[in-house]
């Protein structure tokens, strides 16, 4: 993940929409297992690795990541491909994995496993693969309870130097199912849930710090009008199950500080995206830095963002 904090900032807050806070009635929960902080915690440390750093000039770690995530998945029994393709001579491969329900709409749900630098990536984003993977494994054993298929994607080349540019992961991801795009009900996207403080410590563009709580112990759930409902949906699941406070921001795709995941990529393909976020260099002083490891992160937190993500999926099938 990358944020833009200064530029476009007035133009983007002039037409920001503000919060929306959920004032519609909640639903009952859907019947599924907690996530496991035991299992996210072991899913992270095998993304993170004993050595090497998963950035784009280490091909062998990212295929070592990339075959980790596609066997963990088969262990699910979710089949997953390569999605491959190459950049100044070299090969790079998404992960695309379907859970097959039998029906013909679909939700995607993903998050990008490489890193910037030399640097573990614990929160940016370990934590967002393996709260995918979670939520595979728990969705693998409700696959009746679901009314469309899951793609569950993991992206290579979110980071810079490839950040904003058609090499994206999820550029080519997006671009390969746009003809898909009627039968696609939205996109997830978790980009750094695992960042967490009581304290008074996040940080917002100009002026939202008025809109938003001080402390950075919250999910973000991140759309554009397009995507409206998922956040909606997100955050209800997330109010419903009351465990993690959930903070929307809705703002048309054009403004600067929204844009700063995958998603965007397939708002350009106008297939409605969202982000869940624990808003990164916003709160997390350890973004793109070696001290963004495991120890830092709260694992049980991360759990129940999972756990409202999981609901969110099995209510859009009621
Ligand atoms: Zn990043």
């Amino acid at each position: 993940m990358r944020l833009k904090n200064g530029l476009n900032l007035s133009l983007g807050l002039s037409i920001f929409l503000g919060t929306v806070f959920l004032t519609t009635s909640t639903w009952a929960l859907p019947n599924a297992p907690p996530a496991s902080s035991d299992n996210l915690k072991v899913y992270m440390e095998q993304i993170i690795g004993q050595q090497g750093h998963r950035n784009y000039k280490n091909i062998a770690e990212l295929q070592r990541v990339s075959a980790w995530i596609k066997e963990q998945m088969r262990l699910f029994a979710i089949p997953c491909h390569y999605q491959n393709y190459s950049v100044n001579g070299l090969g790079y491969r998404n992960v695309v994995c379907t859970l097959t329900t039998g029906h013909s709409n679909k939700v995607i749900v993903g998050a990008h496993y490489d890193v910037l630098g030399e640097q573990q990536g614990a929160d940016d984003n370990a934590s967002g693969v393996a709260g995918v993977i979670e939520t595979a494994r728990i969705l693998a054993q409700q696959k009746s309870q679901l009314a469309h298929n899951i793609e569950f994607v993991f992206y290579t080349l979110q980071e810079p130097p490839f950040f904003k540019t058609e090499q994206m992961g999820s550029y080519i991801h997006a671009k390969s199912v746009q003809a898909q795009k009627d039968q696609i009900q939205g996109v997830y996207i978790l980009e750094m849930i695992g960042y967490y403080d009581e304290n008074l410590v996040q940080q917002y563009p100009v002026g939202l710090k008025w809109v938003y709580p001080s402390h950075g112990n919250f999910i973000a759930a991140m759309s554009n009008l397009q995507s409206y409902e998922l956040g909606a949906k997100y955050c209800q699941s997330m109010q419903t199950l009351n465990r993690l406070e959930c903070q929307r921001v809705v703002a048309p795709s054009f403004v600067s500080a929204m844009d700063f995941s995958d998603h965007m990529n397939y708002w350009k393909f106008g297939i409605p995206a969202m982000m869940i976020t624990d808003t990164a260099s916003f709160r997390n002083r350890h973004h793109h830095s070696k001290g963004d490891t495991l120890k830092t992160l709260n694992i049980g937190k991360m759990a129940h963002v999972v756990d409202g993500l999981v609901y969110s999926l099995m209510a859009q099938s009621e």
